[in-house]
């Protein structure tokens, strides 16, 4: 039988409807094995002859670096020396486009980040988190979203291993549902709803993909799609960028262990994650909210219904899911 599941931060509602697949392996296609692009057409090989110089930052030298934050060649947000303000046009709102696109990379071509060494996660995490900390200061900007698109239906139009930071004048919609959820559940109960998340799934362990001292990782019981997974700091930290290293070292070997769980079970196949932190801005307001990253394997893509609604129909168990993926 299916059944109604709800998101207790979003207050969205999903439809789990294992019935309509037989198997979760009956989602994953055998597909062609991922083939890089040659080195030869990526503009990550050499920074300074693509035009990717000088870079935000680089770690741990500008000749030998391993990490780095380059601004983005085709930005979909730029910035000037002015704010942008908000005017009318008939019924509609206009915002000028300020911003900040900027790309997080890794050196290696070939190795994305399940196949980092831990060392290596954890570096783009903490010069990431050092990003968050000069955008904190732009006056006109309020949040950063981070996020990582893997393969072609993904998103990703280069091949090289890039994570993408975006830095925008609002809040986006997405993200203030997230911390409305989050502040809502806060008032009613006194404690953090993601706090509640992580103590049931730890006691039911059902759930549970990977974990170690500081993080875990899970896949939801309310999970979108199949084989969703979220990624928390055991912690209460409402702010990526002001987690401590220890933990974030923690969070980033979890991110690893679990792409790579993903990529020997389920086939490789694109993806997208993404962090979600509390705005750069009035940073007391979001004490409540708890960051997390979260993972979307493109296995199946929303529908009319979808579309539609905004409820999701998932044919895949996340106990079953959490289980395929803890095998390898
Ligand atoms: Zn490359
Ligand atoms: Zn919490």
């Amino acid at each position: 039988m299916s059944e109604l599941r709800q998101d207790p931060v979003s207050g969205d509602w999903i439809i789990l409807a294992t019935e309509r697949a037989k198997r979760p392996h009956d989602l994953l296609e055998k597909k062609k094995k991922r083939r890089p692009s040659p080195l030869s057409k990526c503009p990550f090989e050499n920074l300074k002859k693509s035009g990717n110089w000088p870079p935000i930052n680089v770690y741990p030298s500008e000749r030998s670096w391993r990490v780095a934050i380059i601004p983005n060649k085709y930005p979909a947000l730029r910035h000037n020396s002015t704010c942008g303000f908000a005017f009318k046009t008939g019924p509609y709102w206009r915002f000028g486009g300020i911003g900040h696109h900027d790309l997080a990379i890794t050196r290696d071509h070939y190795r994305n980040w399940a196949h980092l060494g831990e060392k290596e996660v954890y570096e783009l995490f903490s010069i990431m988190q050092k990003r968050y900390s000069e955008l904190k200061n732009d006056k006109c900007l309020v949040y950063t979203s981070t996020f990582f698109n893997w393969g072609e239906s993904a998103g990703a139009s280069l091949y090289h291993p890039h994570a993408q930071m975006i830095t925008l004048p609002i809040i986006p919609p997405g993200i203030n549902h997230s911390l409305g959820g989050s502040a809502s559940y806060f008032r009613k109960h006194r404690r953090c709803v993601h706090c509640e998340i992580i103590k049931f799934e730890e006691k039911s362990k059902k759930r549970i993909i990977a974990k170690n001292s500081s993080a875990l990782a899970v896949a939801p019981f309310f999970s979108r799609r199949p084989f969703q997974i979220k990624i928390f700091p055991r912690k209460h930290r409402p702010y990526f960028e002001k987690t401590a290293s220890s933990e974030v070292k923690s969070v980033a070997s979890v991110l690893r262990t679990v792409l790579l769980k993903i990529e020997k079970n389920l086939h490789d196949p694109d993806l997208n994650f993404f962090i979600h932190t509390s705005p750069l801005k009035n940073q007391p307001n979001y004490k409540h909210y708890h960051w997390h990253i979260e993972i979307l394997p493109k296995i199946s893509l929303p529908a009319g219904f979808e579309l539609g609604t905004g409820v999701d129909i998932n044919v895949v168990d996340p106990d079953a899911a959490a289980a395929l993926l803890r095998k390898y």
